[in-house]
């Protein structure tokens, strides 16, 4: 537990900075699914220097801190965190030519309006995710065969204190996943990536077509985080479905009887029955078909999620 000394001392110094803080925060409002607990202090920092300012204070006062993006891919435990939300709000995109820099916090519906803009394609996904283009580095998230890896060709990051630019290679991308969620404490503060050359029309029908199909295939009148569980090699939704779990419920929390990958807040859900869920789901796919899935949400506040991945070894 921080001393109420150090947020003061904190909060002071973010004040000076003229960094956003809120003291009434919680995951429930930060977070797409809707849920989790409160949280000492939500931090805004709106540009790249103030950014860096803000990791660079709460490291030094050894203050412990979550980074979220959209929380779009964060399920978080219900209790009190005794700690620094940072809020990545710092946004931008700059083109050059077929490249585009663009700062962690920018929405990627943002930055796939300027590439159709552009006529840039490849990175028509970005289009699709309720997300933040930091996040979707952490997640090497993509859909309909496109994804971060395949279009990003560096990284700004924040790590022990100093800035590093990162290649691609060293991200060290697979499914759904990427040397980020190794190191939490790694901050994505910017990111490169270069697209082909296309026709705007094109894009903007590319982008059509992805997110028809995602209004006919997903839940998205509901709060969700998207799939909660992931493969290398298998597509995990069909056995979901064939396991007969669509529609299994604990609390306010359901499993989509649309799309089996996803688990939604129906009703005032807590990230308990959400976390049960997917343990439940978990232990289906290997008491059924011996397979072991991944949780694709990055849990915040729970003990490490790896032990059922171990328990099956
Ligand atoms: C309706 C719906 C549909 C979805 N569809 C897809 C899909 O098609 N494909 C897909 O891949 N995903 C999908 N998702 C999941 C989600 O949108 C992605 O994983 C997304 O990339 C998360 O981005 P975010 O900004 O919301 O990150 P958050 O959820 O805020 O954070 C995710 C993780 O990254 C960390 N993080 C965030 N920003 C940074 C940063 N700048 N530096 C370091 N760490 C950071 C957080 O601490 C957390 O661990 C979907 C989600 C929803 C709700």
């Amino acid at each position: 537990m921080c001393s109420a000394d150090v947020f003061d001392k904190l909060i002071r110094a973010l004040g000076d900075m003229a960094v956003t803080c809120r003291e009434d925060a919680s995951f429930a409002e930060l977070t797409t699914l809707g849920t989790g607990g409160k949280i000492r202090l939500a931090v805004f920092p709106d540009d790249l220097r103030k950014t860096v300012r803000t990791l660079r204070l709460i490291d030094q006062l050894a203050v412990p801190r979550v980074v979220l993006g959209k929380g779009s891919n964060v399920l978080a435990n219900d209790g009190f965190f005794d700690g620094v939300a940072v809020v990545m709000s710092a946004t931008g995109v700059k083109t050059h030519g077929r490249s585009a820099t663009v700062l962690a916090g920018t929405s990627t519906v943002y930055l796939s309006k300027v590439l159709r803009e552009k006529g840039l394609c490849g990175g028509e996904f970005f289009a699709c995710l309720p997300a933040t283009v930091g996040g979707s580095v952490v997640g090497n998230a993509g859909c309909f065969g496109q994804d971060v890896q395949s279009v990003l060709r560096s990284v700004t990051v924040y790590k022990n204190g100093k800035i590093v630019h990162m290649g691609a290679k060293k991200c060290n991308f697979s499914k759904r996943n990427s040397v980020f969620r190794r190191h939490p404490d790694w901050v994505v503060l910017a990111a490169k990536f270069t697209f082909e050359v296309g026709d705007p029309q094109q894009v903007e029908r590319n982008i059509l077509r992805m997110r028809r199909s995602k209004a006919l295939s997903q839940p998205l009148e509901f709060r969700s985080a998207g799939c909660v569980v992931y493969h290398e090699s298998v597509a995990l939704s069909k056995l979901i479905d064939q396991a007969g779990l669509k529609g299994y419920a604990v609390g306010g929390a359901q499993i989509s009887t649309k799309h089996a990958g996803f688990v939604l807040n129906i009703d005032k859900a807590t990230s308990l029955d959400i976390y049960l869920i997917i343990q439940h789901i978990k232990e289906t796919l290997w008491d059924k078909y011996g397979i072991c899935a991944k949780t694709e949400l990055c849990l915040v506040g729970w003990k490490d999620d790896d032990d059922f991945a171990k328990r099956q070894e």
